[in-house]
């Protein structure tokens, strides 16, 4: 691959000669040629710059002279010939434009300084090259040189033979996983205090694996949730999934890429939305038998516009939202009692039943939509839920919250028990006509 870099300065690009760009070099993997922009100037003074058309500060270079050294090395070259133009405007070099760039025959880089480069240049060889306007990031430095170092540095590396081992490009940074790097370390085990993290030693390759899988989405999620939003949700695992969720990213059934979410009190500007919510998910708990006039009597009934409104503005009862990509995605409604009495007691409360030293809570709904199971959502929603339960009957030393779950549905109630609830009693409940058997749980809201 051919490298044409051209500058002012060119003894910049001298530092090319070390490390493993300069072995490649060497090994003939790396053709890098450096040009002084002034060698195509025809004045005494070898002048390259102007002052700026309609006024201003600074110089402009010109387009004659780096029309006649971006000519002399395109005929150098042939094959794909790319044109790149470091400049803070330009689009943010990306390892993805590296990979790109490595398939590329010949890169000429021209390095502006004062100003930049007048704009003609990279409009004229649009015509004939690819044109590259690219920025290292969003400073300011005094030239190109930097830029175009860092340029063929991360793409040279990706040319096959450069770098020695070619599976250390594969877990990197910005690499195919689309994460940044986990935390690396080597020996001494102790330094200073601090020790390597016991899993890297202890001989368990695959806990070690997943803790560096767990580190780079920890470490992707603080510094660059961007890379988050855009990780292509293919790549990402169970496990990936679940951790995702407690990070606040969910990675919903069919989605391209995680979503980012939250869990909070429902407020009136969510009401359309979980009225539609409702309306999609409380069939999918109801008994196969239920008729869909039932349904939607019961619907029309306790999940109304009308219906979450009052929920909303009464203070016994405590709604609770799953958010995911903008959108309520579950939700749950629980009802308070008056000081520690029982709430739902005309829906089969286990009052007696259950050992309590508090208010007996119910918790009424706790539906999440179909493409959010088994993403981490449920069980997040109910924490997050049984904590706000907790705080409101601090004043209590035992609360119990207990919920009533149709007996067909299996699902429904290894789910609560996963979030600690047990069997304590089954009752009768009407929905719409239908008489249902359902399964009444409970758990303390606190766990000592
Ligand atoms: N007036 C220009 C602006 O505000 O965009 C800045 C010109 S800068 C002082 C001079 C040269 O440094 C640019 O032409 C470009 O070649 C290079 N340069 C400066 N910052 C850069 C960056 N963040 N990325 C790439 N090149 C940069």
């Amino acid at each position: 691959m051919r490298f044409d870099l051209i500058s002012v300065f060119p003894e910049f690009f001298d530092v090319l000669k070390l490390s493993l760009v300069g072995k490649a070099r060497e090994h003939g993997l790396l053709d890098i040629h450096a040009h002084n922009l002034r060698d195509w100037t025809t004045d005494p003074h070898r002048t390259v710059d102007d002052t700026p058309a309609g006024g201003g500060a600074g110089m402009v270079m010109r387009p004659d002279i780096w029309g006649k050294a971006i000519d002399t090395a395109l005929r150098a070259g042939s094959g794909r010939q790319v044109l790149a133009i470091p400049t803070p405007s330009g689009t943010p070099l990306t390892q993805r434009a590296c990979e790109d760039l490595s398939h590329a025959d010949q890169v000429i880089v021209a390095c502006g300084r004062y100003e930049g480069i007048d704009a003609r240049v990279a409009q004229h060889y649009a015509g004939q090259a690819e044109v590259f306007e690219f920025s290292l990031g969003d400073y300011v430095l005094n030239g190109g040189e930097i830029a175009a170092v860092a340029l063929v540095e991360a793409v040279g590396r990706l040319i096959p033979g450069v770098v020695g081992n070619a599976q250390s490009l594969v877990e990197e940074s910005f690499s195919e996983a689309g994460l940044l790097e986990y935390p690396v370390y080597t020996r001494p085990e102790e330094w200073r205090g601090l020790t390597i993290p016991s899993v890297l030693t202890s001989g368990d390759h695959g806990a070690a694996r997943r803790w560096r899988r767990d580190r780079a989405l920890d470490r992707t999620v603080e510094r660059r949730p961007e890379m988050i939003a855009a990780l292509d949700a293919a790549t990402l695992d169970k496990k990936d999934r679940r951790y995702l969720a407690s990070l606040g990213y969910l990675v919903p059934k069919s989605a391209p890429h995680p979503e980012r979410a939250e869990v909070r009190p429902a407020s009136a500007s969510d009401v359309p939305a979980l009225v539609a919510l409702a309306a999609r998910t409380f069939p999918d708990a109801c008994p196969p038998a239920m008729s869909p006039a039932s349904i939607a009597a019961f619907i029309n009934e306790h999940l109304s516009e009308r219906a979450f409104a009052e929920y909303l503005a009464d203070p016994h009862w405590v709604t609770t939202v799953l958010i995911s990509g903008g959108r309520p995605a579950g939700y749950t409604l629980a009802l308070l009692p008056e000081g520690n009495g029982v709430a739902g007691a005309e829906d089969g409360a286990p009052d007696g039943v259950v050992e309590r030293d508090g208010p007996l809570v119910e918790l009424s709904k706790v539906y999440v939509d179909r493409a959010y199971r088994g993403t981490g959502a449920t069980a997040w929603l109910m924490d997050a839920t049984l904590a706000r339960l907790d705080e409101a009957t601090s004043d209590y030393p035992r609360p119990v919250v207990w919920l009533g779950t149709n007996a067909g549905n299996r699902r429904a109630q290894h789910a609560y028990r996963k979030a600690g609830f047990e069997k304590v009693t089954t009752r009768e409940f009407l929905v719409g006509e239908e008489r249902n058997s359902d399964v009444v749980m409970a758990r303390p809201l606190r766990v000592a």
